[in-house]
């Protein structure tokens, strides 16, 4: 598996695979010198060296007058070379701000201070708003300046202005990601139209290190930064054939299977690339864009205006809803609690431990649903880690009147830490559950991370906060260990009749998902540009 997967807002159903190139928003002239490694110092020498200039420049101009406009110009290339601003400045890049934020962070943080000062320096505090927009316009140089690397690269940016967008040679720029910015803005519309897959609002994409092999799958909105060989395959395969390949694969006669295949969408902007890759519904939405990079959490209004896209382009169909998610080392600045234990901070833990976050999520959803009753809701607890918490979820959905009487939403929740594979927690689960969803991608990672001290893989598993850190080797004694605990919860589930599938990379290697078939699953859920081929694998091999 990916050592990381992030998550945006995909923009059409393109797929790319490449190493990545970091393009500055304030896009000065890059240097050839590869000191590309960390922006972050590369930002702030640049952000200095346009303080230093505009100082110089100020002082040129203090020179050519004389009385207080000299005064204050001299005063003013003084505030800059303060090195008390370059340390603010620094501590700024230091967490990652993008350069214009950083600087207009630092001078207002810098203009607060000379306020408080007073007299003729707190005189000078509301100047360095102007110092500030000088300084950015400084550093931002002229478009034509940037230079893009000559063989092909897949672009990592803050903010994608229109015109850079339209200078990217879409032979060699072969994806974007963006760190915010939606996929509705003007720059994805027209990488779009030039067939350029797109990823757009990725939290923690600037963090990516420039040079990072990624693959892009603008159908799911999700980036794998070091895929592991079995993505790149399965990927190559979608990033090779041009869409009319994918739509001919999707449209040939195939042979009906037993099971749903549905889509996993990171957001709505992934719905039209589900419905064209013939998607059974949606069987993971992931909600957690919503909340990424959110200073406080979406409003209920947002969040029903955005799963009301997504229910409207299902109508007839399931789609399985998952709450919120957290899966990023720093916590959410809304999420005050994270929870105890070992999956503190994430999932139903953290969920519980926020509960207005929960009940606002459940409400949203529910009200969404109210105006597309045609759409048939499933709503999902992520890693939940005991039959005792499954209850506490259960309870939180009766509060808000999910359960009981013949309310249309079905209640369950994913299965995907090894707590709930002991037989009695995982029997208490699928009765008090409508269905479960197994996902695969934390359940290898967490049962091969209990084998740590026995596993030869256990040494790439030190990084305690990527949790997708190993490949699974095909025919592996790990691999059947996971194989027959997939095995174990669906069969478990067809017992007592409740639906189950399976969610993570996994269902869409078909050799796997031919086994999760004959063992009773209802349900593949896979990224839409993976539908076409896994359908095409199975429909032979069934
Ligand atoms: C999984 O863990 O398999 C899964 C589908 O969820 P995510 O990848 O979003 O954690
Ligand atoms: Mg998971």
């Amino acid at each position: 598996m990916a050592e990381r997967v992030l998550v945006g807002a995909g923009v059409g159903a393109g797929v790319a695979i490449g190493t990545t190139f970091y393009l500055p928003t304030a896009s000065y002239h890059l240097s050839q010198s590869g000191s590309m490694q960390d922006p972050r110092r590369m930002f702030f020498s640049a952000a200095r060296a346009a303080v230093a200039e505009v100082a110089r420049e100020l002082e040129a101009d203090a020179e050519k007058t004389t009385g207080d406009s000299q005064n204050i110009l001299y005063a003013l290339a003084g505030i800059l070379t303060d090195p008390e601003l370059a340390g603010v400045l620094k501590d700024y890049f230091a967490e990652g701000a993008a350069p214009e934020q950083a600087i207009r962070g630092a001078f207002s943080q810098f203009s607060r201070k000379l306020l408080k000062l007073g007299g003729y320096f707190g005189e000078r505090a509301a100047d360095l708003d102007d110092l500030a927009e000088r300084v950015i316009r400084q550093l931002g140089g002229v478009l034509d300046s940037v230079e893009l690397p000559s063989s092909p690269f897949i672009l990592i940016t803050d903010n994608l202005s229109p015109m850079i967008a339209n200078k990217l040679d879409p032979s060699l720029c072969l994806g974007v990601i963006t760190a915010s910015g939606g996929a509705t803005s003007h720059a994805a519309i027209i990488l779009k139209s030039a067939r350029v897959p797109v990823v757009a609002g990725v939290y923690d994409a600037t963090s990516v290190a420039n040079g990072t092999r990624v693959v892009l799958d603008a159908s799911s909105g999700q980036i794998f930064v070091k895929p592991d060989a079995i993505e790149i395959e399965r990927y190559s395969l979608v990033a090779e054939a041009n869409t009319t390949a994918i739509q001919i694969i999707a449209e040939k006669a195939l042979k009906p299977l037993p099971v749903r295949v549905m889509a996993n969408l990171g957001s709505s902007t992934e719905s039209a690339a589900a419905v064209e890759a013939g998607a059974d519904g949606v069987g993971l939405l992931r909600t957690e864009l919503l909340f990424l990079g959110a200073e406080t959490p979406p409003s209920l209004q947002d969040q029903m205006f955005e799963y009301s896209k997504i229910f409207s382009r299902f109508a007839g169909e399931r789609v399985l809803a998952r709450l919120l998610d957290v899966d990023v080392d720093k916590p959410l600045p809304f999420m005050q609690n994270s929870g105890d234990g070992k999956y503190a901070g994430r999932g139903l833990t953290a969920l519980l431990a926020n509960p207005e976050i929960l009940r606002e999520q459940l409400r949203a959803l529910s009200q969404a649903q109210g105006y597309y009753p045609r759409t048939e809701l499933w709503i999902m607890a992520p890693m939940v880690t005991s039959a005792t918490q499954a209850r506490q979820f259960l309870d939180f959905a009766a509060e808000v009147g999910l359960v009981g009487g013949d309310h249309p939403i079905k209640l369950g929740v994913m299965i995907e830490v090894p707590e709930v594979l002991v037989e009695a927690e995982l029997t208490l689960i699928l009765r008090m559950c409508d269905f479960v969803s197994i996902g695969t991608n934390d359940l290898t990672h967490y049962i091969l991370q209990d084998y740590q001290p026995v596993n030869e893989a256990g040494r790439l598993l030190n990084q305690e906060h990527s949790r997708r850190t190993l490949s699974l080797e095909v025919d592996s004694p790990y691999e059947a260990l996971i194989f027959s605990q997939v095995r174990r919860v669906i069969e478990a589930a067809k017992l007592v009749g409740k639906p189950v599938g399976v969610c993570g990379e996994m269902a869409a290697d078909a050799r796997a998902s031919t086994q999760f078939i004959k063992w009773g699953v209802d349900s593949l859920s896979v990224a839409p540009a993976l539908i076409a081929p896994l359908r095409a694998a199975l429909s032979s091999a069934l």
